[in-house]
């Protein structure tokens, strides 16, 4: 079996990586009510599909999304539409999610990103609504974030802008979540699974700090030990950036 066979019985026709991912995001959606991030049809999470996982990510990827305005318990596998990277629908019965166009932006500039995942969870939310990032005063938020929690621009729907608007303040930062100002939480990851944990994570640091702000100021880590703190948990867990699905093979092989 040559190389490219192989790599072929390895990860499967894009038809069986589409299919597998219908799945996998399906599934995932059920996190974000199970977690409280989510009321009624709000939220939504996506997952890239490579087009070739050998070569990496490139611009001919698909993307699997939520539909618009479908209740979480009507999310089915065959509910979910996969769109190409401008965000047109290449399979699918219904219309995409209204943010395809920002999930679409982050793929196509941030090629290392394999999920994303949107929500207007409650204390996360209250954040970006003052405009103000949130502090690393935590050990959890040093290990999952690096630092604080950064806020993006004020954007409407509508074009390119709320997606050059989390790309441009998540490539300045470690952090795999963006407080979209006046908005609400973007997070990305490897897969739609870490971007999924990102928004668990972020939302619990966001109740967690507020409440310590209600009684006085919560105190700063230093740089140098968030860092340390970084970097250890990055390192034991293996959640490095950029661990696409033919990377991950090859490390494995
Ligand atoms: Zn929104």
């Amino acid at each position: 079996m040559s190389a490219a066979e192989t790599g072929r019985y390895r990860l499967g026709s894009i038809t069986e990586r589409v299919a597998l991912a219908r799945v996998q995001v399906a599934a995932l959606h059920a996190e974000l009510p199970r977690w409280g991030l989510v009321v009624w049809t709000a939220g939504n999470v996506s997952q890239r599909v490579a087009a070739n996982p050998e070569a990496g990510p490139g611009q001919h990827d698909l993307l699997v999304i939520k539909p618009s305005g479908v209740t979480y318990d009507e999310l089915t596998p065959e509910a979910m539409v996969v769109c190409d990277l401008d965000g047109n629908v290449v399979d699918g019965e219904r219309a995409p999610s209204s943010d395809t166009a920002a999930h679409a932006y982050v793929y196509r500039h941030m090629p290392r990103v394999g999920g994303v995942v949107h929500t207007h969870s409650t204390f996360a939310t209250a954040w970006a609504a003052r405009g103000e990032e949130i502090p690393c005063v935590l050990t959890m938020m040093a290990d999952e974030f690096g630092g604080p929690i950064p806020v993006g621009p004020f954007a409407i729907i509508g074009d390119d802008s709320i997606g050059e608007g989390i790309v441009q303040t998540l490539s300045a930062s470690r952090s795999p979540a963006v407080l979209m100002q006046g908005h609400g939480p973007f997070t990305i990851g490897s897969d739609a699974r870490a971007a999924v944990k990102a928004a668990v994570m972020l939302e619990e640091v966001a109740r967690v700090v507020h409440h310590a702000r209600q009684l006085g100021e919560p105190l700063a880590i230093a740089p140098q030990a968030i860092d340390v703190l970084y970097h250890r948990y990055q390192n034991v867990y293996g959640q490095r950036p950029a661990p696409m699905a033919a990377t991950r093979v090859e490390e494995g092989a």
